[in-house]
């Protein structure tokens, strides 16, 4: 039997990266999946066909986790769609790296927003519905042990999503919620194609450091996430796990 069937999941930011990656391998293993986007509606659909033409379900849904009633809408229309949530994988994210004197107001409630509101808001409408056994995964990044030059902000959102994922942990294992980030290394996707890493001096340094050898594929992310989605990871809660090749 499939690892994940029966379940039910909520991907935030699925249309395209990582994200797009781990909706597709949580549905390979049986979970209904709950796609989300904000913007690109078109990537979000394109997941949801391919994961129907494999035998799968999906359905895309439009919202803005960093916004409290679209978060809740996320939620429910897992509850409305497939009747139960089993699944929760906290991967919206945008990156802006600057140096600090060019930090500014407006781009640190952004990434926040974002990066950290969202996670909250999204694990705070899931909550009540989340089942005995379920799983929360933040998706993080090996920033929070790299802490690389010109990305105070990225980073903070990033060491707040790991404090917040083992206070969580703690706080639901009372009803045996886990909670658990992966913290990717540097990993080729749509965002990071539109924002110059990839193919820059910085994935060549990234690379040259990685004991792998290369830089991630949202793949690799994805067959963590199952991991950590599925039973096999059970007595797994409050965990950071590093999936960078070895980089950390
Ligand atoms: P990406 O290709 O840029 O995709 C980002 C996804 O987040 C898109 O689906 C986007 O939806 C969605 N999103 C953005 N703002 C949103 C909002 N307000 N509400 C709901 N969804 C929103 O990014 P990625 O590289 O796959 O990164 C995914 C996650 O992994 C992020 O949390 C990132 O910090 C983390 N991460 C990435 C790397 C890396 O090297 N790629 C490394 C470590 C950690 P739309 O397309 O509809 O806007």
């Amino acid at each position: 039997m499939s690892k994940l069937s029966g379940k039910v999941a909520v991907v935030t930011g699925a249309s395209k990266g990582i994200g797009a990656g781990i909706a597709r391998a949580l549905a390979a293993e049986g979970a209904s999946v709950i796609v989300n986007y904000a913007s690109s509606k078109e990537g979000a659909d394109a997941v949801v066909g391919d994961i129907i033409g494999a035998g799968g379900k999906a359905v895309a849904v439009k919202g803005d986790v960093s916004k409290e009633a679209d978060a809740a809408g996320i939620v429910q229309s897992a509850i409305d769609h497939f009747g139960r949530l089993d699944v929760l994988v906290n991967n919206s994210g945008i990156y802006g790296w600057a140096k600090i004197e060019e930090v500014t107001a407006e781009d640190y409630r952004r990434q926040f927003d974002v990066n950290v509101l969202g996670p909250l808001l999204t694990t705070k409408a899931a909550s009540p519905h989340l089942s005995e056994g379920a799983s929360v995964i933040n998706i993080s990044s090996t920033v929070t042990s790299l802490l690389p030059a010109d990305s105070a902000v990225y980073s903070g959102t990033k060491g707040a999503l790991d404090a917040i994922t083992g206070v969580l942990a703690n706080e639901l294992a009372p009803r045996k919620i886990r909670v658990n980030a992966i913290l990717p290394g540097l990993t080729e996707t749509d965002g990071t194609r539109a924002s110059g890493f990839t193919g820059s001096e910085f994935e060549q340094s990234i690379v040259a450091q990685t004991p792998l050898g290369r830089t991630g594929q949202p793949d690799d992310i994805a067959a963590v996430a199952v991991f950590l989605a599925s039973d096999d990871a059970r007595w797994v809660t409050g965990e950071r796990l590093i999936v960078s090749g070895g980089l950390r």
